[in-house]
């Protein structure tokens, strides 16, 4: 090996820029992992051996492939059908590992590989995992809220790693991401998990402290399948098997510590000890929750699963129906709000996340709605859609779309209100029978679930598509243009009303006259660029005319209050 090594360096300082700046990183997806992981939580290790499959994604030949682990692990063997390869390591800096860097081997393949062919290797590394937020504090974070935020570690009392993104404790195949550099660990993280969409993943996971007698430890993935030999109940095994699925969309992940459950019918919270109390309350509150959310989003495909983090300042983590977070922590207040969410990703599934986080956060909406009224749950999206207005625009509109954005402004607070204004447009029966309706492996097109929701109205929602979900158009702007109120022979009013849209995009918003005694409201749809003329009866003289409820994001709240004059009626 050192004699491959020396060559391959010499052949660095030779031809540096050949070498260095010719290796395609990106070449090979990694469409199978099968790897044997053994964690010794009192060493901090992990040791993992291994078979994995790497296919050429390019047009062209390669004999040169890059596997990268996380920079606190080492490389010890790489083999092609019983035969050790040649491979030189280096670290290479990147912020797509914790650790700000990775243990990159660059190997020489037995032989080229064909444009799609694909190779298996056995592979063999190990090393520790430390908590280490170094890739934060080294662009400035303070050091306790970076280590907050990557809180991954293999500790005893503790033991929680989250995949690409977070730690590389299997391999991957990346190009730099730089967190000082605008989104390029977005950009590569992406990449990689478009390369992996059809990837499997399965993992047998050996801890010693599984095993002995005096520990009993459980151990918590967010995969698929576990199994093994269980004891003292569910949850505790004595050797875990866990199956990774969509890897586009989810980081492999997993939890080893000595958790106590509180299991419910909807959920499990497991939980550190002393925080029991705070566990069965969470649990209690999501069993609350938990008929809205079925009536809304169907009958749930799982129990959700909550795993607490022992740092009480820790961010949460969440992948679909499994949560991470320090449960010591859920106020009252936030219980039912979070419980909402994951119940919801327990009965939801789909790879858009304008449906899937959407519709988690619009669950939020429904449940202060149901709690305290319709005010509550419009305060709630006021509070969280306050960017929208002055989120930044792409050049490319149609990347910007609910469809295909990234920003989690769009696809998780501006989803939440296109799917509150469609259920106040076509009803709720209509737009549940529309989720029930949905299918993520029938979702071949973004047009898939506005089509499922057309189908369940007579309206056109044909515009309104176009403006807030295929498009990224803006925001509305509502103002009253013009008011005239008349006396009708049977002494009432007849109020005649210009609503004015001077927003990029139409919607249909609820109008509110005012008149002494009571109030009568109207929706009225409004295309962008566009007024709409219409008239409202009143018993008295009308005096003030209020639009929409919040109900409706808008660039501008400030002109939608319109006081008819005494002059007018
Ligand atoms: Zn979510």
């Amino acid at each position: 090996m050192k004699s491959a090594v020396k060559s391959l360096c010499l052949l660095c300082v030779l031809c540096g820029p050949v070498l260095c700046f010719s290796l395609d990183r990106e070449a090979f997806a990694i469409t199978n992992y099968d790897l044997n992981v053994r964690v010794e939580p009192e060493q901090h290790r992990l040791g993992v051996r291994g078979k994995i499959s790497l296919r050429n994604d390019t047009p062209t030949p390669q004999k040169i492939a890059v596997l990268q682990i996380s920079s606190s692990l080492d490389w010890r063997a790489i083999r092609a059908a019983d035969k050790m390869l040649q491979f030189v390591t280096q670290p290479y800096t990147s912020d797509i590992d914790h650790t700000g860097s990775l243990s990159e081997a660059i190997v020489t393949l037995p032989q080229e590989i064909a444009p799609h062919a694909t190779i298996d290797l056995d592979i063999a590394y190990e090393g520790v995992v430390l908590l280490d937020a170094t890739r934060l504090t080294r662009i400035g974070t303070p050091e306790n809220s970076a280590k907050s935020s990557d809180w991954d570690q293999i500790d005893e009392k503790f033991t929680g790693l989250r995949g690409v993104g977070y730690v590389a404790w299997y391999p991957i195949a990346t190009e730099v991401a730089n967190l000082s550099e605008g989104n390029t660990l977005f950009e590569v993280l992406a990449r990689w998990k478009t390369r992996e969409a059809a990837s499997q993943m399965e993992v047998s996971f050996q801890d010693p402290n599984l095993t002995s007698d005096s520990v009993t430890s459980t151990m918590l993935c967010n995969g698929k399948g576990i199994r093994g030999g269980t004891r003292e109940g569910t949850g505790r095994f004595q050797w875990a098997r866990c199956s990774y699925g969509d890897l586009a969309h989810s980081a492999p992940t997993f939890v080893i510590a000595g958790y106590g459950v509180v299991d419910r019918p909807s959920n499990a919270v497991f939980n550190f000890s002393g925080h029991g109390v705070a566990a069965e309350a969470y649990a209690d509150e999501a069993e609350r929750v938990a008929p809205l959310i079925a009536d809304w989003f169907g009958s749930p495909r799982e129990k959700t699963q909550t795993a607490d983090l022992p740092d009480a300042s820790a961010a949460p983590f969440e992948s679909g129906a499994f949560l991470m977070t320090p449960v010591a922590n859920f106020a009252a207040k936030v219980a039912g709000l979070t419980a909402a969410h994951q119940l919801t990703h327990a009965s939801v599934v789909s790879f858009r996340p304008w449906i899937e986080e959407g519709l988690a956060h619009f669950a939020q909406a429904l449940y202060l709605e149901n709690q305290k009224g319709r005010q509550a749950a419009l305060d709630y999206m006021g509070a969280h859609r306050s960017a929208l207005g002055t989120a930044p625009r792409s050049e490319d509109e149609a990347k910007q779309s609910l469809l295909d954005t990234t920003n989690e402004e769009l696809y998780r607070s501006k989803a939440m209100c296109v799917w509150w204004m469609l259920r106040d447009m076509i009803s709720d029966s209509a737009l549940k029978k529309a989720i029930a309706s949905y299918k993520a492996e029938q979702d071949k097109d973004p047009s898939y679930m506005p089509r499922l929701i057309a189908a369940q109205t007579q309206r056109d929602l044909e515009w309104f598509f176009d403006d807030w979900v295929y498009h990224d158009r803006g925001l509305p702007d509502f103002k009253v243009e013009s008011a005239f109120a008349a006396s009708t022979p049977i002494k009432s009013f007849m109020l005649t009303i210009t609503l004015d849209n001077l927003g990029t995009a139409g919607a249909e918003v609820p109008v509110t006259i005012k008149f002494a005694g009571g109030d009568v409201t109207k929706r009225i749809e409004v295309r962008s660029k566009s007024k709409a003329t219409f008239r409202v009866e009143t018993p008295t003289a009308p005096k003030e005319i209020r639009v929409n409820d919040g109900s409706v994001p808008e660039s501008d709240f400030a002109n939608n209050n319109f006081k008819i004059p005494e002059t007018a009626k």
